[in-house]
């Protein structure tokens, strides 16, 4: 039998604030084990909670740059529940009115429609002992801020298999990045996703009963979690055996899950309004202000570069990296060619850039030399000796262009050529009987760039050589 699979997503972004979200406590990973305290964020009794509005800022701007609607009204939630991460027994969250509704994300050629987006309070952090005798608690990290994106699986277009997910979740980040709002970095647990699988006979308009495995670490393990689901669900199902509605956790070491808790006892978290906080009205001109400091995102760059003229190709490795993006525009801004400044950084920027580590030519420098070659006053090759100077010596283009530029006049050109057909009696007689003329009159151009240290223009050496031999 055939199956639709369908597949929801619940992704987890800690917020780039530099405190906690309802205390003055810092926001910073790591640090020696509950230094970064105090009353609120461990929920001693009377301590009360005031929201960081850089922390609400951050959430609105995550949902402008996605296309969701801004909740007037905010409300947060007590979401309650006993574990001891969490000391005050409840989380600080949103139900009813979660900051961000709507909006979608890009997926191949689908727009993922994602159904909110909502902020709230991180917990601590559990650290058991290897022997498995001590469990001792990290509350550096309870209290930092939130975001729960929620994707909208019951809707068409939906997520529809492990690559996609995957995808999402990188363009997620991406976004995230971008816009500033998170570092999502997925080994120190910035970015994590809850995913809730289902498959139903191919074609058929009923859902089939989901099952959700939580906190999953990193995009691979997410990949290998919704494989195994899949697999897991359709022997099941083949067998005539129904799926039971549980949560499961994902074992990565092992490949494989294993049952948290059905459904018989799933939790009722029996959220309401928490009275420590008041709604919070959120202005229209806040949200428009909030708006303008988006920056351009991946898709809308794509798009842009295509227009001027990149091909696909380019243009998709380009906006994957925020320093080739830095680059390319910065360049551009300087020297307007765009296809030029591709070919470079693409090319031997990269090249180099990945021996080095690190770029080390100016995007001003650059425009330069690539301003210098369309002007006609460098060729080629002399561009690559000063590139591969600036590159090494930081070395100056102008006066590099000034010492090594200037082009040959033809006459000039010319009795280069003759030169070195007279002074090469051999090769000419080489060219004219052996069975290699081609590449005879390769190594005649070479030699006239070398005679001209690179000045000569190849094509036109290459044209009067023929002329010449012939
Ligand atoms: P819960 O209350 O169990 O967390 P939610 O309604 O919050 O469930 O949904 C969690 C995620 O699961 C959402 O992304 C939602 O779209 C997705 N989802 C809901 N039903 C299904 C289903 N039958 N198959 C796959 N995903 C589903
Ligand atoms: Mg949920
Ligand atoms: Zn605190």
């Amino acid at each position: 039998m055939e199956y639709d699979v369908v597949i929801g997503l619940e992704v987890h972004a800690e917020l780039k604030t530099k405190t906690k979200v309802f205390c003055g406590c810092k926001n910073e990973f790591g640090g020696q084990p509950n230094t970064h305290c105090c009353p609120v964020c461990l929920g001693l009794p009377g301590a009360l909670p005031v929201l960081n509005k850089e922390a609400l800022k951050l959430a609105i701007k995550a949902g402008l740059a996605l296309g969701c609607e801004i909740n007037e009204i905010a409300v947060f939630e007590r979401k309650n529940y006993f574990y001891p991460d969490l000391p005050k027994s409840y989380q600080i969250s949103q139900m009813v009115r979660p900051i961000c509704l709507g909006g979608h994300l890009k997926v191949g050629e689908k727009q993922i429609p994602i159904n909110r987006i909502h902020l709230e309070e991180d917990a601590g952090k559990l650290i058991h002992s290897s022997d498995g005798a001590v469990t001792m608690i990290d509350y550096n990290r309870g209290g930092v801020p939130l975001i729960e994106l929620v994707t909208e699986a019951l809707q068409a277009p939906h997520i529809e298999s492990a690559d996609e997910a995957v995808e999402f979740l990188e363009k997620l980040r991406q976004v995230y990045i971008f816009t500033d709002v998170a570092d999502c970095v997925i080994e120190k647990g910035q970015m994590r996703a809850d995913v809730n699988v289902s498959l139903k006979p191919k074609g058929s308009d009923k859902f089939g009963t989901k099952v959700e495995m939580k906190n999953i670490m990193g995009f691979k393990a997410v990949y290998r979690a919704i494989n195994f689901e899949i697999e897991r669900q359709k022997q099941i199902l083949e067998k005539g055996g129904v799926i039971e509605q549980e949560t499961r956790r994902w074992d990565d070491t092992a490949g494989e899950s294993y049952t948290m808790r059905k459904k018989e006892n799933a939790q009722d978290y029996r959220y309401f309004p928490d009275p420590d906080l008041l709604a919070v009205e959120v202005s229209r001109e806040v949200v428009e202000r909030i708006r303008e400091e988006i920056p351009m995102l991946p898709e809308q760059l794509k798009e842009k570069y295509l227009s001027l003229g990149l091909s696909e190709y380019e243009a998709n490795i380009i906006v994957k990296d925020q320093n080739l993006i830095d680059f390319f525009e910065k360049t551009y801004k300087d020297c307007e060619n765009a296809k030029a400044v591709s070919n470079w950084l693409l090319g031997e920027v990269s090249s180099l850039a990945k021996e080095d580590g690190q770029i080390r030519i100016a995007p001003s420098d650059m425009a330069k030399i690539i301003c210098l070659m369309d002007a006609g006053k460098i060729n080629r090759s002399v561009a690559k000796t000063i590139f591969t100077k600036v590159w090494t010596e930081e070395a100056d283009v102008e006066a590099l262009a000034k010492q090594l530029g200037g082009s040959l006049t033809d006459a000039e050109l010319e009795s280069m050529i003759c030169q070195i057909i007279e002074n090469n009696p051999k090769a000419v007689g080489d060219y004219k009987t052996g069975a290699e003329p081609q590449k005879l009159l390769k190594w005649f151009v070479g030699q006239v760039m070398k005679e001209s240290r690179g000045k000569a223009n190849a094509t036109k050496a290459e044209e009067i050589l023929k002329t010449k031999l012939d």
